[in-house]
């Protein structure tokens, strides 16, 4: 089971890698940026999917091209129309009183507030989030059946868990506020193209790694320094030969063992089931000094995820980095810094949320 720190790390690597997958968020309901207009297909989506309701809405707004006509529309005439998208009945009553409502009640502007879009007939959370995040870019997670099942399987929470509201309460909490709309309307893409409800496409699933990966990283207990440092130094040694003869390097990891606790050095860890495969080290002020990937880790994120897991935990957007002449290389190397990180007299600052692995 995952900590609540570890699923934010993940469920953020989900986010960015979905991003690449799908660079445009689009919403699957055609809506055209009309708020009347998604208010309804929310409605007709219902138990219907999302292709069909596009089809009987163009038919639809053809006749009802804004909330009044919709409004003042007699109810069979609507019953027709939207009869493929089934529950008819309940349905064309539904739409025709949300339009109604919109019209009549709020001079056809769709309200920003989940109070108020619980009022309109028919409209649920789930759809209150789609318009909230969709209309007005506000943090909505909406926990339609591809976002609960996915992120179940992800493991935010139990598998199979099928309760719309646990899950629309566990992912806000776990996913950024300006990244939750897109997010789902990525979920519904990749819910359908890879992560399918009846066998899931998981040989090839671009995101396979993540979902998968049993990799785990968290700050470490004093009791890990040690095993931490031994790492640590199996990269000064190898990098340092060039730069401090044999006797100078041996000098150097004294000097660190030395001052270590007087610098309050400060360890990340990354585990393989029960085996340490990558360690940041910080001291105070923010200062990234020490560090180790092992090899067969170098491609798999590891920097960038310790560099995540400190940034939390500091809540400080840049870190000094040591700009010896070694030090750059090292880092690149190692995943931790963008390729071109530039370097100066005096250190590097750079902040870990711009690069790209
Ligand atoms: S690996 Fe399988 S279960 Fe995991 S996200 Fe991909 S398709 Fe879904």
């Amino acid at each position: 089971m995952l900590t609540k720190g570890e699923k934010k790390e993940k469920i953020l690597r989900v986010v960015e890698a979905l991003k690449k997958i799908y660079p445009e968020a689009l919403c699957s309901l055609n809506y055209e940026g009309d708020g009347y207009k998604l208010l309804v297909m929310g409605r007709l989506s219902a138990q219907c999917t999302d292709e069909r309701v596009n089809i009987v809405c163009k038919d639809l707004f053809k006749k009802y091209p804004s909330a009044k006509s919709l409004a003042d529309a007699k109810l069979e005439d609507i019953e027709v129309i939207i009869k493929p998208c089934g529950l008819y009945k309940m349905k064309a009553k539904n739409i025709k009183e949300e339009a109604r409502k919109l019209h009549y009640e709020y001079n056809g502007i769709v309200p920003n507030t989940m109070d108020k879009l619980l009022e309109f007939e028919g409209v649920g959370r789930k759809i209150a989030n789609l318009l909230l995040g969709d209309l007005y870019g506000l943090p909505a997670v909406v926990a339609d059946t591809h976002c609960m099942r996915i992120c179940g399987r992800l493991g935010m929470y139990k598998e199979g868990q099928k309760d719309p509201l646990k899950t629309e309460i566990i992912m806000s909490e776990l996913l950024p506020p300006n990244e939750q709309s897109d997010f789902c309307h990525r979920m519904v893409l990749f819910g359908r193209e890879f992560c399918t409800a009846k066998s899931p496409k998981c040989d090839t699933c671009p995101i396979k790694s993540i979902c998968k990966d049993e990799i785990t990283v968290k700050k470490l207990s004093k009791s890990y320094n040690s095993v931490a440092l031994d790492l640590v130094w199996q990269v000064f040694s190898e990098f340092e030969v060039p730069v401090f003869p044999k006797e100078g390097a041996t000098e150097y990891k004294r000097i660190i063992e030395e001052t270590r606790e007087k610098n309050n050095i400060i360890f990340y860890g990354a585990f393989d089931k029960k085996r340490l495969v990558g360690v940041l080290g910080m001291r105070e002020n923010n200062h990234i000094g020490y560090f180790y990937v092992d090899s067969a880790y170098h491609k798999r994120g590891i920097g960038k995820r310790l560099f995540n897991l400190m940034r939390g935990d500091y809540e400080k957007k840049t870190f000094t980095v040591n700009a010896a002449p070694y030090g750059i290389p090292i880092y690149t190397r190692l995943g931790f810094l963008p390729t071109d990180t530039q370097q100066n007299v005096n250190g590097v600052i750079f902040t870990p949320m711009k690069y790209e692995e």
